[in-house]
C-alpha cells in the first residue's frame, strides 16, 4: 500500500480523523483519544513522551492565537490601547485555546511524526 503523502495526513489531522488510513471518529470523548485506529489498528502514542510534541503543537498555537490578538488590538485601537481589555482577552485565550485545540493538537503532531518517521510492524496492535 502507498504511504499517503503529507498534504493528506494533515487533511486527515485537521478533520480529527486517523493520520494513517483517515477513519472518523479516533475521539471517544473531548480529551479521550482512542488507544489504536478501529480500521488500521495503529497504536497512536508510538513511544512513551510521544504526546509531548503534541503539547509543544498546542503550546505554539496558544501563543500564536495570543500574540495574533495583542498585535492586532493594539493596531486597531493606537494610541488608546485597552490594555485591561486585551490582558483579559489575552488570559481567556490562554485558558480556553489549549482546550479548543486539543484534538487537533494530537492528530496534526501525528500525522507529522507519521511523515517523518512511517510505520513499522511494532506500531500497530495485533487485535482489537
Ligand atoms: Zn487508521
Amino acid at each position: 500500500m502507498q504511504r499517503p503523502s503529507v498534504f493528506r495526513r494533515l487533511g486527515w489531522a485537521l478533520g480529527i480523523r486517523c493520520p494513517n488510513c483517515g477513519r472518523r471518529k479516533i475521539f471517544k470523548r473531548w480529551f479521550r483519544m482512542d488507544k489504536q485506529c478501529g480500521n488500521c489498528h495503529l497504536i497512536f502514542e508510538r513511544m512513551p513522551g510521544y504526546w509531548v510534541g503534541a503539547m509543544i503543537i498546542n503550546f505554539a498555537v496558544t501563543a500564536g492565537a495570543f500574540l495574533l490578538m495583542l498585535i492586532v488590538g493594539m493596531v486597531v485601537t493606537w494610541p488608546d490601547v485597552p490594555w485591561t481589555t486585551l490582558t483579559f482577552v489575552g488570559l481567556a485565550i490562554g485558558a480556553l485555546m489549549p482546550v479548543v485545540a486539543f484534538p487537533w493538537s494530537r492528530t496534526i503532531f501525528a500525522a507529522l511524526e507519521l511523515a517523518v518517521r512511517p510505520t513499522e510492524p511494532g506500531d500497530f496492535a495485533l487485535d482489537d
